[in-house]
């Protein structure tokens, strides 16, 4: 890891080594189970290494227009492969764009689709339901709570209409091949009786295939019998799994301090640069760092804003930290470049790609002029 200490921080680096792991698993997954698996790009949006993807994987999907056009310009359209969408609701001044661009559309509920089906001829419409199955405690990341806005529940679907060619339900998060398997059947009780009629179905995201403990013998079998049994196309659409673990964030000591404890500010902020981390929240793993007090220098790790809560955890390592260390966040590849802001002034952080050959190469950097064009 020399790298660490020749690149600028804030940064964030792909692993491509570490990326092409995960898209070897994914798509053992999908030649043993026979289905398709997209890149949801909400999570992972780095299109400098959609040709790696493209190696591997069938296409991507979308959460609107922007990411759609994206999808179709870096993956779909260079490399011929699928161009998928969910939104909520479909802005008039801009369906005809996506109905040009993408080849599977899925709508929130049937007034979308009767709303829009005129213009989306061609294309292959889907239907996203919700099985009213919660099978997870984060409120934040679950569509089958109470008075969800995503889906379409059993009480409002009694027939599908013509056009429709597939179902879409998206429940998990981080989960392992038992929560879907409970989910399905969940889907497949209310939503069975329409499964003669579908050509496709797509399973969502939340699959944490490329996570070690994650039972793809059992995702694999589900899939499989799924088809043996409809004779429709299975998808999957992970944003995580593509990417978890195949990036980190790169950060320098700029001060240390006590108060009550030992305090340190980094050039990367959790509030800017890794939002997931106060939103979800979790507490990423830094290398060589350990639990608080596990080791003999304990810090509480915090960004350089002004925000009080901007604590990325408490953190303890074998010597003191000193003022121009690099501390290197691991799994940063994931919901951070796509997520992150300039609050404060914040610069965004550099990316950088690590080549499979170990070559670094900067793919992007960002200064003053990113965090000005977004205000007026
Ligand atoms: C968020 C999302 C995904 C990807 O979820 P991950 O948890 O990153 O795997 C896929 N499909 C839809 C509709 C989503 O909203």
């Amino acid at each position: 890891m020399d790298w660490i200490n020749k690149v600028n921080t804030p940064c964030y680096v792909i692993d491509e080594r570490r990326l092409r792991e995960n898209l070897e698993i994914l798509a053992d997954v999908k030649r043993r189970a026979g289905c398709r698996i997209l890149l949801a790009q909400k999570a992972y949006s780095a299109f400098a290494t959609y040709p790696i993807i493209a190696e591997y994987l069938d296409g991507c999907t979308a959460s609107g227009l922007f990411e759609a056009r994206l999808g179709y310009e870096e993956l779909a359209k260079p490399f011929n492969r699928e161009n998928h969408i969910f939104s909520p609701a479909y802005r008039e001044e801009e369906f005809d764009e996506i109905a040009k661009i993408c080849g599977h559309i899925i709508f929130n509920n049937l007034r979308q689709y009767e709303k829009f089906k005129d213009r989306a001829k061609g294309v292959s419409c889907g239907i996203r339901v919700n099985p009213e199955h919660s099978t997870q405690e984060h409120g934040i990341y679950d569509p089958c709570g109470e008075f969800s806005r995503l889906g379409t529940t059993i009480n409002e679907l009694n027939d599908l209409p013509d056009g429709i060619e597939g179902l879409h339900f998206h429940t998990l998060c981080e989960q392992n091949a038992d929560a879907l398997v409970e989910t399905l059947a969940a889907v497949e009780s209310k939503f069975g009786k329409f499964f003669g009629k579908i050509k496709w179905l797509n399973m969502g995201g939340g699959h944490h295939i490329t996570r070690p403990d994650y039972d793809r013998e059992l995702l694999i079998e589900t899939v499989k019998n799924l088809r043996e049994k409809y004779g429709f196309e299975v998808y999957l659409e992970p944003g995580e799994a593509i990417a978890l673990n195949a990036g980190y964030l790169v950060t320098t000591v700029l001060d240390t301090f006590k108060n009550g404890m030992d305090i340190a500010i980094t050039d990367a902020s959790a509030a800017c640069h890794m939002p997931d981390v106060l939103e979800m929240p979790y507490r990423p793993n830094v290398q060589g760092a350990g639990l608080p007090n596990e080791k003999a220098f304990t810090y509480r790790l915090g960004g350089n804003t002004c925000l009080a809560g901007d604590i990325i955890g408490d953190y303890s390592f074998d010597s003191a930290l000193s003022e121009g260390e690099r501390l290197v966040f691991e799994d940063m590849a994931i919901y951070s470049m796509c997520k992150n802001n300039t609050f404060n002034g914040i610069a965004l952080p550099s990316i950088y790609l690590l080549r499979g050959d170990g070559e670094l190469v900067l793919l992007k950097k960002f200064g003053y002029e990113d965090f000005k064009v977004r205000l007026s």
